[in-house]
């Protein structure tokens, strides 16, 4: 199966759009939170069950970047198989393990933020998994530059702050539980959205380990979504608990 033949000159101009309409959307989320989790409302339509929703969202993206990358691709190096298998771990865990864990029973979404989550997931994958398959030409050699062995180590110590805040926030309820309560353990001592920093970190150890365009625009969109999340839930946190520590901040320890 042959991909729809865009040139480079084009499909980067396409990807710039996409960066923009990212920086955007970062404008807009600072005035308004996006109605999931605990901004959930019935104001924007129909609700669907929020752990079927995060399958549905995340599962897209797991398809195109793995079918883009690693199906009859010729640019197939070692580089991009750990490019493409460093993605497709997240998004394994993202779309299968981690609605699976979140104790969220009987809690639903908007079908309208499922549907703008499978939208940006769509357009993410095609601009990863095209460039995998028709522009990634990476030698050996690139595995040993610096920008590869950092972003590695950032991507991996991304993922670990991610994962183990997460684990914090879920085991803050009991199963059946629904309620919110102040964490305080790991890098919730300093900010309020740790998970939010770990996954920003990786994708920014992500765009350094590739270097190239769809990935500096997966963070750019990453960080146009969560930063302005990570604001809100500080925000949030200060004026549900009294007692919450005055010291922390939203995301970026003693800055932000
Ligand atoms: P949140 O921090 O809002 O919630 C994470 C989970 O913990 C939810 O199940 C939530 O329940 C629960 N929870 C959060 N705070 C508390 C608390 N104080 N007490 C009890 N339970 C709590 O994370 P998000 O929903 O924003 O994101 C989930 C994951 O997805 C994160 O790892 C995030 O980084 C990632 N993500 C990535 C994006 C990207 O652009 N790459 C975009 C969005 C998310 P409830 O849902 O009921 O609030």
């Amino acid at each position: 199966m042959n991909f729809p033949s865009v040139s480079y000159n084009s499909f980067l101009l396409l990807n710039a759009i996409w960066i923009a309409i990212g920086i955007i959307t970062f404008l807009v989320l600072l005035r308004i939170n996006a109605p999931y989790g605990r901004y959930t409302n019935r104001n924007w339509g129909p609700l669907i069950s929020n752990k079927l929703a995060w399958f549905l969202m995340e599962i897209p993206v797991l398809l195109i970047v793995g079918f883009g990358a690693f199906y009859n691709n010729e640019n197939l190096s070692i580089p991009v198989f750990i490019m493409a298998g460093l993605f497709c771990l997240h998004y394994l865990h993202r779309s299968l393990l981690f609605p699976l864990r979140i104790r969220t029973k009987g809690k639903q979404m908007p079908v309208v933020i499922m549907c703008s989550a499978i939208l940006f997931n769509l357009a993410n994958g095609f601009f990863l998994g095209y460039y995998f398959h028709n522009f990634a030409h990476y030698e050996y050699a690139w595995m040993l530059t610096p920008q590869f062995i950092t972003g590695l180590i950032i991507f991996i110590a991304g993922a670990f702050i991610n994962i183990v805040s997460d684990s914090i926030l879920i085991r803050l309820r009991k199963p059946g539980e629904a309620g919110y309560s102040i964490p305080n353990a790991f890098l919730f001592k300093w900010v309020s959205c740790p998970n939010h920093l770990g996954e920003m970190l990786e994708w920014l150890g992500f765009a350094l380990i590739c270097s190239n365009l769809p990935a500096w625009s997966f963070f750019i969109w990453t960080v146009a979504n969560l930063l302005p999340r990570s604001i809100a839930h500080h925000k949030w946190y200060k004026q549900k608990f009294p007692s919450y520590p005055s010291e922390r901040k939203a995301v970026i320890p003693y800055f932000l």
